[in-house]
């Protein structure tokens, strides 16, 4: 089978089209035929080494497809299943082998596709904005990197709890298409200053949560415009990450919280993976939550797609089609 492999750290150029076998299932583990592999920015952080993998290794943190075979002890799958899985790598690749225990089924009403472009960025969006900083109606939210994967979801789930949402993106067609996912105010980053403006539309107030995926551009300005006690939830890194900082500044800034919470921990137990990904389910075979896949790329396109995310070319999601 065909499969992108990193033999080395570095740039896109990295990303080897190789011929592997086929995986044979372990006796917990199902394989599974990919029909889409979803591209994320962890991606990028493994490819460069800056997240260490053993290598060499094949990327890919997502995907969806149907189950070809099964190992001895699994009883929950059987060949012909559509499913779905995240937080484990092996994703850009034509099969691949996963524990069952972490394999989800695609409800009838979500596509593939779908469902590849979920798994990672959607149950990202629903465990920030219901988890990890709960969202209130009528609580103001700013919103980084808003027109991006994980950006347009959480811009949606923050929108339907309720709360005004305050959304930064580098363009004006990246500013339609937050708009369009309900943000209420538009800051465009690059070209205006985020605290001063951020100051201005909450009437010197600020707000009660960032949602930071941006990290070393963004992360200082940030506490600026928290209320006091007020919460920083800095999940990424996409322009660099964020230097040491001194917790001083959290006292001083008005008892401020800072989290850094990654989704492996929001979906740990299966009880958890279950009822998160029902849940982002649920919203997209409902039409409350719209996904974007803008980009798809063949598999071997691999390099493309990566210039293209770190680039900021791209808005909503990126698939690689196996
Ligand atoms: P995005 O689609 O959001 O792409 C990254 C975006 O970041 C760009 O489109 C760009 O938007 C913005 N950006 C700002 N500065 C830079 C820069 N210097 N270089 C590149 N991009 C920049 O990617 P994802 O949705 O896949 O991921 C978003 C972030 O969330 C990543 O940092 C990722 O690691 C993190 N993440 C964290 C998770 C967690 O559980 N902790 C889970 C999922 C994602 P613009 O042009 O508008 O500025």
């Amino acid at each position: 089978m065909k499969a992108i492999q990193v033999k080395q750290p570095g740039g896109p150029e990295v990303l080897e089209l190789v011929d592997v076998p086929v995986p044979e299932p372990k006796a917990n583990e199902a394989v599974v035929k990919l029909a889409a592999s979803g591209v994320n920015f962890i991606d990028v952080y493994q490819r460069e080494g800056r997240y260490k993998v053993p290598l060499p290794f094949v990327l890919g943190q997502e995907g969806a497809g149907v189950v070809t075979t099964v190992g001895s002890n699994v009883t929950s799958l059987k060949a012909g299943d559509r499913v779905a899985w995240t937080g484990l790598l092996g994703g850009y690749a034509e099969y691949a082998a996963v524990p069952a225990d972490r394999l989800v089924a695609i409800p009838a009403g979500v596509t593939d596709q779908q469902a590849a472009a979920a798994m990672l960025q959607g149950m990202t969006a629903h465990y920030l904005c219901h988890d990890t900083y709960p969202l209130k109606r009528g609580e103001t939210a700013l919103v980084h990197a808003a027109a991006g994967g994980v950006g347009l979801l959480l811009v949606q789930m923050a929108h339907n709890i309720g709360a005004r949402v305050l959304a930064t993106v580098s363009t004006e067609e990246k500013a339609k298409l937050a708009r369009e996912a309900g943000a209420d105010e538009i800051i465009l980053y690059t070209k205006s200053d985020f605290e001063a403006e951020t100051r201005r539309l909450t009437n010197g107030q600020g707000v009660h949560v960032v949602y930071d995926s941006v990290g070393k551009t963004t992360f200082e300005k940030g506490l600026n415009v928290l209320r006091p006690r007020g919460m920083m939830v800095l999940f990424g890194g996409s322009s660099g990450a964020v230097p040491p900082f001194d917790l001083i500044a959290l006292s001083q800034k008005g008892s401020l919280y800072v989290t850094r919470p990654t989704l492996v921990n929001y979906i740990a137990s299966r009880e958890e993976l279950m009822s998160r990904s029902g849940a982002v389910f649920a919203m997209i075979s409902s039409g409350k939550l719209k996904l974007r896949i803008a980009h798809t790329y063949p598999l071997a396109e691999a390099q493309r797609a990566h210039r293209d995310l770190e680039g900021r070319k791209t808005t909503g999601k990126l698939l690689l089609l196996p």
